[in-house]
């Protein structure tokens, strides 16, 4: 019987768990399974700390699922965002309170600590190793998004000197959106979705600001060309496909890799840390010998539908609104009446 083909095997028993990807799913992953005594390794493409394309808004995870992983700790000095402003343009449109605090802290803190977490807690993280796809029993892909052609680029920058209006800004203009919230030592990370654009030139914190004036925000832009860019902090993404990655592989997929919700909700964090959670159990079961490797991944696959699809669903459809001119009129129309049904549509980009 070939190993982790059947339940009966225990062949596998006591194999350790590989982690491909040591990003906020892989590396909270990696602690949730020594939390429950599995043998894990995290294969990372990448080395530590390095900063990320990421807005660093984490909202809309539970204290639940930080516990389960038991990551809880590495939030534990983060800042705590209440207050929304959402402009139009250059226009206030909208303001309001989180239901629940979001996490402000940067990529370059929070996986770093996740690592010496992981290692403490006595599991492997292999830095600069790149691995295949493939879905070998034990293998947990967790690489991130799956790229692929897109009209999508994303570029962030963390800024000094930069006063907020707010603990969360939202901006939207023609050419995509930005958001604005603080992380440690004084800094403010600005970081946007914007539909590429060839004409738009600079390197860094120019090239934001580019796009940032093509796409009418001429008051943001001004505002960020008073304050001091840390150019060391720049990073641009593109070829990124949001929605389902992957569904019908059997890889044992989690975070972006399974699923990518448009960055506007400020959620993907959290997906990817729910998304780790719902792995545990399948994981803790077949390296206990007590399910088949495909039963594990049809498993965590039914579980994430489960927790995901209706959320997905919603934020394409936002994203869609967002993305087209007469989506955002009806988007500013209801804001400046005051009729922006804000915790409803948080709700429904939310578990
Ligand atoms: C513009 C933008 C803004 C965003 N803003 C927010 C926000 O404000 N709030 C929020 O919650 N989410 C936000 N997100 C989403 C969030 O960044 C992701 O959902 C989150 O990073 C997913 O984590 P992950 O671990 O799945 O993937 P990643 O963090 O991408 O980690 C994947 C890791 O796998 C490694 N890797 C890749 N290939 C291999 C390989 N072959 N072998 C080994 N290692 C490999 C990579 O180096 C990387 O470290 C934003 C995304 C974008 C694009």
């Amino acid at each position: 019987m070939a190993r982790g083909d059947s339940c009966a095997s225990i062949a596998h028993l006591k194999a350790p768990i590989v982690i491909v990807g040591g990003g906020l799913a892989g590396l909270s992953l990696a602690a949730g399974l020594r939390n429950r005594g599995v043998n894990v390794s995290v294969h990372e493409a990448g080395h530590y700390p390095r900063h990320r394309v990421c807005g660093e808004f984490i909202s809309g995870v539970e204290a639940s699922t930080l516990e389960a992983l038991g990551i809880k700790e590495v939030f534990e000095d983060s800042r705590l965002h209440r207050s929304v402003l959402w402009f139009h343009g250059d226009q206030r449109i909208h303001e309001n309170v989180l239901p629940t605090p979001a996490y402000g802290v940067s990529r370059h803190r929070l996986d770093l600590r996740l690592v010496q977490l992981v290692e403490r807690l006595g599991g492997e993280v292999r830095q600069g190793v790149r691995e295949t796809r493939g879905s070998e029993a034990g293998k947990v892909w967790a690489a991130g998004r799956v790229a692929s052609e897109s009209q999508w680029i994303g570029l962030k920058a963390h800024y000094l000197d930069l006063p907020m209006l707010a603990d969360l800004e939202m901006h939207v203009g023609t050419n995509g959106y930005v958001g604005l919230a603080g992380v440690e030592d004084g800094r403010v990370n600005v970081c946007g979705l914007f539909r590429v654009d060839r004409q738009r030139s600079g390197k860094g914190s120019a090239l934001q600001l580019d796009y940032l004036r093509a796409g009418g925000f001429a008051e943001l832009a001004d505002r960020l060309a008073r304050a001091m860019p840390d150019e060391a902090s720049f990073k641009g993404v593109s070829a990124l496909q949001l929605g389902w990655q992957e569904p019908e592989t059997g890889l044992f997929s989690i975070g972006d890799a399974a699923a990518m919700i448009p960055p506007f909700t400020g959620n993907g964090m959290s997906m990817a840390f729910q998304s780790a959670e719902s792995a545990l159990d399948p994981l803790t079961a077949w390296s206990a010998g007590d399910c088949s490797w495909p039963e594990a991944v049809s498993s965590l696959q039914a579980s994430l539908r489960q927790r995901f699809s209706r959320r997905l669903g919603a934020a394409g459809l936002l994203q869609g609104l967002l993305g087209h001119p007469l989506g955002r009129g009806l988007m500013n129309g209801l804001g400046r009446s005051g009729l922006l049904p804000f915790r409803s549509l948080l709700s429904l980009v939310r578990q």
